[in-house]
């Protein structure tokens, strides 16, 4: 895997066209972008690279960018969402100008602009069911059909329109169609649908409605109300350009007009990124909740040990494009793992332990050693930690008998315990099912940092925890959602066909160095020679429970390739 650099970049293709608007003074040479979500789902490491995009065109050149709920749809909406998604772009460290915005702030303005295009003969009220619409609509290759209402009269629409909105109808009866082309190469211009009748209780207005404007009717008149001048969104919206720009030639009343700039959405192989699959994932509990540590949502990054900064990182070496591609995901594990190797303390942690019992040290003796808290900073300083005659290694740091490339410790062979002494191994003993229960090994003084055998070479290090001191925890290792590079992508396949049934498994009774104990949920440490590890929410006093983020190397690559 290449790794994109983070060397002073060019311009990207939206940069380009800001510079060149800035120069030309348009718009007063301002700078306002917004970032628009449906609250209908938690955000995703997709919705990151936008906000990285909205949020970081407006610092990059003292501009602004508002936070706008897309709350056009009644039925999917909730609080849940909207406060998890503000909670999100804040830990992600960018702040929206003003308040939060909706879309249903501007309810009374859109319908006003209704009442106005029925007047101009714009707008029509069609008394179809929507199937027949929808088949009427045709194919691109041919006209569609005309509906028989389209010609009503704007003093029957008016009147129509009215007594929709006072809920005289029931849902479906009739809908509310913006009169273009049913011609038109472009589907969405053959007279799309901008109202339909919901008695629907709406998060925010609550019963006041019982019309609803659809989206694309509400979107680009959302920028125009609020002076947007870069309405950036993906690649699939650029077909809808068109009739943002009529509907916008309809009500507009000087020449300033948003915008719209369409990039690449990001997809990350072996990840899922809609938000109806993943609101799925969460309904058929096949994860913990949204912020299962194995999500691509921002809180599961989040609880999984991600930082802010290794998001934004990431944002940023992906850049920006016009086309479609898939962003390999060990890129997005590279960038935490770059973060957290400047910033996690280095401690001891065995996960699968099995004990060593030093024959020569003295019985009851326990020596403090002092280690780096991280090699990779300086001002990050030392740690104490205790050594004693019994200790745990590793279970696979053993081998009862060993290839000669083992580098770890088997009968008659020595390694260094890091920060301590070389020890040899003398012998083992093992319970009735062949499972080594105790190894016995002899330790050279002299091996100590300082002493005389300090820099005696041996091949393997090998990490510990004393065991009159150990703090048990549990540890949470995570593996991929998805076996598949592109789970999304089978015809035949349902993605959740390729589930991995191991991304999830719970270790209990590690043992960790006694400096843990005072481990505070997201606190995040290298648990040395495995990985990355975060404190879990579910962590207490009595029980720590950690969460691997990643793991030291990118076993994957190896594995995959
Ligand atoms: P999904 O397709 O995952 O359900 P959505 O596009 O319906 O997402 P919105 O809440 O409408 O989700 O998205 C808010 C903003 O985030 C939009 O401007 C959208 O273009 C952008 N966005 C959504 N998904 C991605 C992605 N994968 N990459 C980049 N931007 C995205
Ligand atoms: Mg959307």
């Amino acid at each position: 895997m290449e790794i994109p650099g983070n060397d002073k970049r060019s311009l990207n293709f939206i940069e380009a066209i800001i510079e060149e608007d800035l120069k030309n003074n348009k718009n007063e040479s301002r700078v306002h972008t917004r970032f628009p979500p449906e609250p209908n789902g938690y955000l995703h490491i997709g919705h990151a690279k936008s906000i990285c995009l909205n949020f970081g065109l407006a610092e990059e050149y003292n501009g602004l960018c508002n936070l706008r709920f897309d709350d056009t749809n009644p039925e999917k909406e909730e609080q849940e969402y909207v406060d998890s998604i503000k909670e999100d772009i804040r830990w992600l460290g960018f702040e929206w100008n003003g308040k939060p915005l909706f879309a249903s702030d501007n309810f009374d303005q859109l319908y006003q602009w209704a009442v106005k295009m029925i007047k101009n003969g714009k707008a029509y009220v069609d008394d179809q069911p929507q199937e027949m619409i929808a088949e009427q609509r045709g194919v691109p290759t041919r006209p569609g059909v005309e509906s028989p209402f389209r010609n009503r009269a704007a003093e029957e629409n008016l009147d129509l329109f009215e007594r929709m909105k006072n809920g005289e109808f029931p849902n479906g009866a009739k809908v509310l169609r913006a009169k273009i082309d049913m011609t038109s190469p472009n589907m969405h211009l053959r007279d799309p649908i901008i109202y339909r009748i919901l008695h629907e209780e709406h998060h925010r207005t609550g019963k006041k409605w019982c019309i609803y404007p659809m989206y694309d009717y509400a979107h680009g008149q959302s920028d125009y109300i609020e002076g947007i001048t870069h309405s950036l969104c993906t690649l699939e919206f650029e077909i809808h350009r068109p009739l943002y720009d009529w509907f916008l030639d309809q009500i507009a009343e000087g020449s300033y007009r948003p915008r719209q700039i369409e990039f690449a959405r990001l997809n990350l192989s072996y990840t899922v990124m809609s938000k109806r699959k993943l609101l799925q994932l969460v309904k058929e509990e096949l994860v913990n909740g949204w912020d299962d540590p194995r999500m691509p949502t921002i809180s599961g990054l989040r609880r999984r040990g991600f930082t802010p900064q290794s998001i934004r990182a990431f944002a940023d070496r992906i850049g920006i494009a016009k086309r479609d591609n898939v962003i390999d995901v060990g890129l997005l594990e590279f960038s935490v793992r770059e973060h957290l190797n400047q910033i996690a303390p280095r401690v001891f942690a065995v996960l699968d332990p099995v004990k060593v019992i030093i024959t020569n040290y003295p019985e009851g003796q326990s020596v403090k050693m002092e280690l780096d808290n991280n090699p990779e900073n300086p001002e990050a300083g030392k740690r104490k930690v205790p050594f004693t005659r019994e200790i745990y290694i590793e279970r696979n740091d053993f081998m009862e008998d060993p290839p000669r490339k083992f580098f770890r410790l088997g009968p008659g062979r020595e390694v260094r315990l890091k920060g301590a002494y070389i020890i040899k191994c003398e012998d083992y003993k093992k319970d009735e099912n062949g499972k080594i229960t105790e190894i016995y090994c002899t330790y050279d003084p002299e091996t100590r940092s300082g002493g005389s055998g300090a820099n005696r070479k041996v091949k393997g290090t090998l990490h510990w925890v004393s065991v009159p001191h150990a703090i048990e925890a549990e540890v949470r290792l995570y593996d991929r959602l998805f076996m598949d590079e592109d789970p999304d992508g089978h015809k035949d396949k349902d993605y959740r066909e390729f589930i991995n049934p191991d991304s999830l498994k719970v270790v209990k009774n590690c043992k960790l160095e006694p400096s843990l104990k005072s481990a505070k949920p997201d606190d995040k440490f290298q648990f040395q020679r495995l990985g990355y590890f975060c404190v879990d929410k579910d962590s207490t006093a009595e029980r720590l429970v950690f969460n691997r983020t990643v793991p030291l190397r990118d076993s994957w690559a190896k594995k995959n390739r």
